[in-house]
């Protein structure tokens, strides 16, 4: 039951932000009626015709489907649109299509009535699972269900694309294919009730550049059609029927966000250097190839973390090498001359592939989890690198191993890796003889074994997101203990220090490719500890690269070491606001809380 309140009262919400920029707008709500199926008792005579009428819809799904599949790989390229894979899977469920069937034949029931029992079940089952990756096949079911119950008792198909007025769209839920059906012309932002950061939904906000909170809980609850609408998608917030005074703040904050955009996207040819000239990386990370353009258009140098996994995910079949090759060989050949550092596939923790039979953990990120699992499984990690190899000789490719404990590990991966090389030479396939091999520090033992690592490493990539979750023993994904995670936490740093310092007294570069690189409040910070590379989510590249260029080195050094002299995560915080603020003010203004 919908609370009945007072809807012209401001109702500020805090959500989960998905997707950065500032929409004002009208409120559009999407999707929220459900259909719930009559029960009608059959006779013996019609169970046949029921059954005809089950697979005419099934039919007819797969024929919409196709359609959205081909359309999204057109417009935003195969990998977009291989997440509609996925539904046609669901589609041809053949245990889910003989439950149907079956409970249809034996409760004699209209067949709308038996599918949609069957998909609660499923839906049930599937919410209880423990692993993020299972809970995320829910929206892929819901979207399939809701198709095929549509097309069983003929309703009209409600569309994204049919908005005829520039809307805020809110969702209990959007799925995949409701996103991509947006124009950002007309969709100025949405908000859904659930939803993570990294759900496919969020990930494509990102790629259509549409402001985007996810994860609100209850915002379908307190608003109504056209009802006035802010959502600022950088801080997760948003506000209903604001009043005059937030208006017009946020109209100012949505003017000088366009603008600070617009001329951050200027800075796209220029160098990272700063102002006394010391040279930084600041590259791109990605997860799908077709990211590599989001990569180009925010002038990032490069990528500096390719997240493999996501090739894996999403379909019934382990990759093929040839299928790998040809995936990194392109991303390789678009980004040239610039480099491309490819992460060795990071299983586990909280990603899961449905093909593999892994068993439940108790505490899966300490587990089975990325180059632990690959080396217990020398098929798949060898197809993986063998593909990795080849596309080396196409461009400047690196690899790294994610979850490096410690050398022993190092060493074991490498020893495969020469395996692999070895076969390769003798079949005569070409690869680069010279492919640098680095360590990705988040563990802690890796970090505080640093100076052995740097001594067969070829570089380092800090893996923030994981060292902060093991070295504070806080879960990542964990909502309630949120607030204990705390990059400038006085630990974190110091271990970032030592990763740095062993690195170069070792003569090899250091890059962070964790979240904390795309966080412009710490920029100052990680660049005065003496850091390479930043790698961050390529819409955050703009503003990182604005921080670099407004600073000297030397008093970037100055302010990393006297936030080392702090005793809390909290005080390092608020002072590298305060140095932000001084020092580059309009992006302190925009950015920064
Ligand atoms: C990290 O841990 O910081 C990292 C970049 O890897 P992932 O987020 O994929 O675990
Ligand atoms: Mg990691």
């Amino acid at each position: 039951m919908k609370k009945s309140l007072n809807l012209r009262k401001q109702i500020q919400l805090k959500g989960i932000p998905a997707a950065p920029g500032i929409a004002i707008g009208k409120v559009h709500i999407f999707g929220t009626e459900e259909i719930k199926p009559v029960e009608r008792n059959i006779s013996e005579k019609e169970v046949s015709s029921e059954i005809e009428r089950f697979r005419e819809a099934l039919k007819r799904t797969r024929k919409e489907i196709l359609a959205i599949e081909k359309k999204i790989s057109v417009e935003m390229g195969i990998e977009h649109g291989r997440i509609f894979s996925a539904h046609l899977l669901v589609l041809e469920d053949s245990v889910l299509v003989q439950e149907v069937v079956s409970r249809l034949k034996k409760k004699k029931k209209n067949v709308e009535f038996i599918f949609a029992q069957v998909i609660d079940r499923y839906m049930s089952v599937l919410s209880e699972a423990k692993d993020e990756y299972l809970r995320d096949r829910i929206s892929d079911i819901t979207d399939v269900g809701k198709r095929i119950l549509r097309n069983l008792t003929g309703r009209e198909e409600k569309k994204l694309e049919d908005l005829d007025e520039k809307s805020i769209v809110i969702a209990y839920d959007l799925s995949p294919s409701d996103t991509a059906m947006m124009h950002k012309g007309r969709v100025l932002g949405f908000a859904t009730d659930i939803g993570g950061r990294t759900s496919h939904t969020a990930i494509m906000a990102k790629s259509l550049e549409i402001p985007a909170v996810v994860g609100l809980e209850s915002i379908t609850d307190v608003v109504r059609n056209g009802d006035e609408i802010i959502l600022d998608g950088i801080h997760g917030v948003v506000i209903i029927n604001p009043n005059k005074r937030f208006l017009e703040q946020y109209q100012k904050e949505r003017k000088r966000y366009e603008h600070l955009e617009h001329e951050l996207v200027e800075l796209k040819l220029l160098p990272s250097d700063t102002l006394d000239g010391k040279k930084i990386i600041v590259a791109g990370n990605i997860e799908l190839p077709e990211d590599v353009a989001s990569v180009i258009s925010h002038g990032a140098e490069g990528i500096g973390l390719y997240r493999t996994e996501y090739f894996y995910m999403n379909r019934r079949d382990l990759p093929s090498e040839e299928e790998q090759f040809n995936a990194y060989k392109s991303v390789v050949m678009r980004i040239k001359p610039n480099c491309v550092i490819v992460r060795t596939l990071d299983l586990g923790g909280d990603k899961f592939l449905s093909q593999l039979d892994v068993p439940k953990e108790m505490n899966p990120f300490l587990g089975w989890r990325a180059i632990r699992f690959c080396l217990a499984r020398p098929d798949i990690f060898k197809s993986h690198l063998r593909a990795i190899l080849r596309a080396s000789a196409f461009g400047n490719l690196k690899l790294m191993y994610p979850m490096i404990s410690g050398i022993t590990e190092f060493r074991q991966a490498n020893e495969v890796l020469e395996q692999v090389k070895k076969e390769l030479r003798k079949e005569k396939i070409p690869f680069n003889e010279e492919i640098p091999v680095g360590a990705m520090i988040e563990v802690p033992s890796a970090a505080i074994t640093s100076d052995t690592l740097a001594k067969e490493a070829d570089f380092f990539s800090i893996g923030t997101n994981d060292l902060i979750q093991y070295s504070l023993a806080v879960d990542r994904v964990n909502e309630k203990i949120a607030y204990l995670y705390e990059p400038a936490h006085p630990a974190v740093l110091n271990l970032i220090k030592m990763v740095i310092d062993n690195g170069h007294k070792n003569n090899i570069p250091v890059g962070l490719c964790g979240e904390m690189a795309g966080d412009v409040s710490l920029t100052m910070i990680l660049l005065g500890l003496g850091l390479d590379e930043f790698s961050t989510s390529p819409i955050a590249v703009p503003e990182i690269k604005k921080v670099i260029r407004s600073v000297n080195y030397s008093v970037a050094k100055r302010i990393a070491k006297e936030a080392l002299t702090f005793i809390s995560g909290k005080e390092v915080q608020e002072f590298a606001k305060e140095k932000l603020r001084e020092l580059v003010p309009d992006i302190a203004g925009e950015l920064i809380d």
